[in-house]
Formats: structure tokens, sequence, C-alpha cells
């Protein structure tokens, strides 16, 4: 008998990860390693926030990046975890960003929704949009959100699970600082532009694709210059334009590739023109950090679009969706997208998160 896809992805929860060297890979470890500690969601949330408000930003944006970063940590995209608090340090303490931004938010259209971040962070932006979004998805199916002057610095995919949770279809793009070659080009011009999408799934966790398109994520750059572990073949370029899968020439004046040759390229033509055109933001590589020397955050745009997917038809709509994803498990795809990241969080709720114990002291030191 076939199983149901549910069956299939209960079965499959604790499946390892398969992407990230065993050495980077900690979120899905079911074993604590030497110097390795646990902490749960809610006590990485609390240091993480101590360290925000600490650092001169509001209250609600403490709240919302300290969920977002102890979130990334516990499902194992430690790319856009705990290890990226430098990086949202150095923007503040440059006065890059404005922690305390207070967004604005129009509501242009009966269903276009206009953002300005005011050069705050992202996600505060989207969250002060949350009742415009709601209402003009109930009375006209869609939400277009246009977010411009934000930083976003962090995973994609905690800005459209919650919409998927609710029912709803939600697809996100953003652009930021350039380090991405063009096909054939040795400049870079795009950001590594991320591309989110998540969908209800009938009996299911909601299925969520995040990726970039470049062919990594830059934070995945970062872990293996610190892990000193070669990039995949056709990675990126050093700063003459010659390819490399040296992490170091990467980060210093290289750039990475798109993913998938010149298809890649263009879509992540299209996440500019979306993220960075559209909303009325900046292109990616328009950015200019002037005297904030260190900062880190992208000064970008953000466009979310907002589904009713019973709109077009379809009250059964979730039940398609794990349709389709049993077919494509019975056609031998070994496992779906977002999987790795529900067994990290599983893990993490039962056995908490695994920390080192010396980020968690140094955490706790920026938190005093
Ligand atoms: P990955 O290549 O690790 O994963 C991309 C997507 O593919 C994920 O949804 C992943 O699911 C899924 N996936 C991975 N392996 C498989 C497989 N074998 N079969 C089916 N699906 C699979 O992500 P990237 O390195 O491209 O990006 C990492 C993160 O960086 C993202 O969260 C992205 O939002 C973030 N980012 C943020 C930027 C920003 O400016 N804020 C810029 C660029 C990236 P799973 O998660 O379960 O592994």
């Amino acid at each position: 008998m076939r199983q149901s896809f549910a069956q299939w992805l209960r079965q499959q929860r604790f499946a390892p990860s398969r992407k990230l060297p065993a050495e980077i890979s900690r979120g899905a470890a079911m074993t604590t390693g030497p110097g390795e500690l646990r902490i749960s969601f809610n006590d990485l949330r609390s240091v993480l926030r101590d360290i925000f408000l600490n650092n001169g930003t509001s209250n609600v944006a403490a709240d919302i990046l300290a969920a977002n970063c102890a979130g990334c940590e516990r499902d194992g995209a430690i790319s856009h975890g705990i290890f990226r608090i430098p990086g949202y340090l150095a923007s503040l303490e440059t006065g890059w960003v404005d922690g305390k931004a207070e967004p604005d938010v129009e509501r242009i259209s009966p269903s276009f929704i206009r953002i300005d971040a005011r050069n705050g962070f992202a996600q505060p932006a989207l969250a002060a949009g949350a009742e415009a979004i709601k209402t003009a998805v109930e009375s006209t199916g869609i939400a277009i959100v246009a977010i411009r002057n934000s930083h976003h610095f962090s995973a994609l995919w905690p800005d459209v699970e919650p919409f998927a949770r609710e029912g709803l279809l939600a697809l996100t793009f953003v652009n930021g600082l350039a380090n991405v070659v063009p096909h054939g080009g040795h400049a870079p011009v795009y950001g590594t532009n991320p591309i989110a999408f998540a969908t209800p799934v009938a009996n299911a966790e909601p299925l969520v694709v995040d990726q970039a398109t470049s062919v990594m994520a830059n934070g995945e750059v970062r872990l293996h210059a610190l892990a000193n572990t070669p990039l995949p073949p056709g990675a990126g370029v050093d700063s003459a334009g010659r390819p490399s899968t040296d992490p170091h020439a990467v980060l210093a004046g290289g750039a990475l590739n798109t993913f998938g040759g010149y298809k890649g390229s263009s879509i992540a033509f299209l996440v500019e023109l979306m993220a960075g055109a559209l909303t009325g933001g900046q292109l990616s590589f328009e950015n200019d950090f002037g005297e904030c020397v260190g900062a880190q955050t992208p000064k970008a745009g953000q466009l979310l679009m907002v589904i009713d997917p019973t709109r077009g038809g379809n009250a059964g709509f979730a039940q398609r969706v794990s349709h389709l994803c049993s077919r494509l498990i019975d056609a031998g795809q070994d496992r779906l997208p977002g999987q790795r990241r529900y067994a990290s969080r599983l893990n993490a709720e039962r056995f908490g998160i695994p920390i080192s114990g010396d980020n968690l002291l140094q955490l706790k030191a920026l938190a005093a």
C-alpha cells in the first residue's frame, strides 16, 4: 500500500543533513560533541534580545530579531543564526542601520502595500504590515508587499512559513550586496538574491523552499572560510575573475556565481527587479557603506506576495500539494525542501539547541 505523504514525512524527520560538512551541520546532530552545550529556544531568544537591546534597537525590533535569529539556530540555518550577531552589531554600531526605525506602512490599493523600513531591519517592517496584509488577502485574495530601505540579514523562510500555516501561499524576494557575478561576467552585480516560498500541505508541515540564487549563500562561504574547507567546484571567482573554490579568495574581492548558469543568472535579475527596483529600494550594486566601515547588513529591498489559494477555485489546494509531494517521493526524490530544517527543529525542541560553550559565553557577555 502506498504511504501517504504525511506518513512518509513523519518517518523521515530525523534524516540527517546531506548538505553541510559534518563539522558545521550542528543543527541536525543528536549527540553533543566536546565543548558543546544545549540551550532552549526561549533562553537563546532571551539572551539575543538583551544583546539587540544593548546595541540600540527598539523593544519591538529586539523581540523580532531575537526570535528570528534563535529560530535560525534552532532550525539548523546556522549561516543565519548566532553567527550573524557580529554583523548585526557592526551595522548598528556604525549607524549604518537604525535599530529604532519606525516603519511607514501605506496601503496604496486594495492589495498593494508599500512599506518604507526607514533604514531599519526588514523583519520589523514586515511585522508592521501584518494587519494590512491580512485585510488585503481577506478582501482581494492577494497582498503584494513592497518593502524598501530595509536591511535583511537572515534566512527568508521565517518570513513565509507563518502564512502557509494560515493556509496561504507566500513568495518572497530579497536583494542585497553585490557579491555575485552575472553569468559569463567577471564583476559582481547581483546580491546572493534569495527567493523563498511556502505552501500549505494537507496533514503535514508547510513545505518551504528557501534558497539563494547564487551557488550558495555568502554566510555559507564564511562558514567554509572559518572551517578552511573548499567551496564546491564552480562556486565562485577570485578578485581577478578567475574560477576559485577558495572561500578566502571569494570573500577577499572575489564573488560567487549564480546557480544554474545563465538561467539562474536571469532569476537573480528577476530578484533584483522585484526586490530592488519595484519596491523603490536600492539595487545590490548601489550599496555603499561610506563612512560605516565594518557594517555588514545590506540596505536593500524585499517583495512579498501572499495569495489565498482558494481564490483559484481550488478549495482542496493543500490536498493537491500533498498529492504532488507523494508523487515526487514515489518518483524517487529522496527528500523535500525544508525537511532538514524541520528535523533540526524537532531535535532542538526535544534536546535543546546545540551551542558551543565559547559561543554561549560570548553571547552572555554581550547581553550583560
Ligand atoms: P540551500 O542550498 O542549503 O537550500 C536551498 C533549499 O533547498 C532549502 O529549502 C533546502 O531545504 C532545499 N534542499 C537542500 N537540499 C535538498 C535536497 N537534497 N532535496 C530537496 N531540497 C533540498 O540554501 P542556500 O545556501 O541557497 O541558502 C541558505 C540560506 O541563506 C537561506 O535560508 C536563504 O534565505 C539565506 N540567504 C539570505 C540572504 C539575505 O540577504 N538575507 C542572502 C542569501 C541567502 P532545507 O532547508 O530543509 O535544507
